[in-house]
């Protein structure tokens, strides 16, 4: 005769997440249940995660579409380890990681027509869902990336957002071997903006603020430093002929701006770093030689999987400093403080 035995409730398994709890808010450390990947997502056991200063949009609530709380982190680098039904491509024990694409519903006008990065309805990691800064994160397979080896989680995480939009703009740019490339800011952006134009076969003009980084700037395979507080810059740049590109990296528009008349014909101020303030330029400023101002986002899952195998090839690397998950509060002020060297990288 069978016995009845009751069998014990199964424990939910739990882990770690560090969460805004609503805008304005500090970081807090909470154990949640490990989340369980839908049909078409996978669950990814994160092994590192960068901290970017976009993070800012969900620490300071600065979309008012952002559901709280929320756990923050678009360069996020892990191990898949569940996958949800109607997942073939993907498997477990898979080296991947998610960037700032963080998914697009393949119908909107520009997703037919190939243009994924515009998605109409695209979702942002970390931002219209729960992204790396937790120990297991859910992602939809359409955002991706599949980390190669030879690359360490650390050196991948960051390359997922700041590596794509400096690789895929310059890509973009229609700068040509040799053409001058000038990339403001030595910054988070900037020091891999500078490496990508030095590979890209460009003459790469580096400007940054006091003499002191001239030295890291010609490591970083600059031909040239331009100290912007000790001449004008847009002036230095007309001496060498006028800029195809300049990588606007650094958060001022001011200094953007200012840089403007060092564009030579047909010359291109590409804008990835966001300030507040308005750039300011004159219909003649842009008129004569025929300048353009443009703003560039990110890339799609497939480029950031370009900028991956471009760094292994060459050579490109972040500079990071590191942080274990638990100092997440310190890893942010020490990203918001302008003084880390240059990518902070959260580690699980
Ligand atoms: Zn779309």
């Amino acid at each position: 005769m069978a016995t009845l035995r009751v069998a014990p409730k199964p424990e939910v398994a739990t882990m770690k997440a560090a969460q805004i709890s609503k805008p304005g808010a500090a970081f807090e450390i909470v154990e949640r249940a490990i989340p369980e990947p839908d049909a078409g997502q996978v669950r990814i056991k994160v092994q590192a995660c960068g901290i970017c200063h976009s993070d800012v949009l969900v620490a300071e609530g600065a979309l008012p579409w952002i559901q709280y709380p929320r756990v923050p982190g678009h360069e996020v680098a892990g191990i898949i380890d569940e996958v949800g039904s109607g997942v073939a491509v993907w498997k477990t024990g898979q080296r991947v990681g998610v960037g700032w694409h963080g998914g697009h519903d393949g119908t909107c006008r520009e997703c037919r027509r190939g243009d994924f990065r515009n998605c109409r309805n695209g979702k942002v990691t970390g931002v219209s869902y729960d992204g790396g800064y937790q120990q297991y994160m859910v992602a939809p397979v359409e955002a991706l990336v599949s980390i190669p080896d030879g690359l360490s989680d650390v050196e991948a995480a960051p390359l997922l957002d700041a590596g794509v939009t400096t690789y895929n703009a310059l890509r973009n740019s229609g700068a040509m071997p040799g053409d001058l490339v000038a990339v403001q800011g030595i910054g988070g952006l900037g020091h891999l903006g500078v490496q990508f134009a030095n590979k890209f076969g460009h003459n790469a003009v580096a400007i940054g603020r006091g003499s002191e980084n001239a030295a890291l700037a010609k490591k970083l395979g600059a031909h040239i430093y331009i100290d912007s507080q000790a001449t004008n810059a847009a002036q230095e740049l007309q001496k060498l002929g006028g800029a195809r590109v300049i990588l606007a990296t650094a958060p001022s528009s001011k200094a953007m701006s200012a840089l403007i008349d060092g564009l030579g014909p047909n010359g291109e101020l590409l804008v990835i770093g966001a300030g507040p303030d308005p750039i300011e330029v004159t219909p003649a400023q842009l008129i004569f030689g025929s300048k353009t101002i443009q703003g560039w986002a990110s890339g799609t899952p497939a480029a950031s999987e370009d900028t991956l195998s471009f760094c292994l090839l060459t050579g490109v690397r972040p500079m990071i400093e590191t942080y274990p998950f638990e100092r997440v509060a310190e890893a942010y002020a020490r990203m918001l403080s302008g003084k880390a060297e240059f990518r902070v990288v959260l580690t699980m």
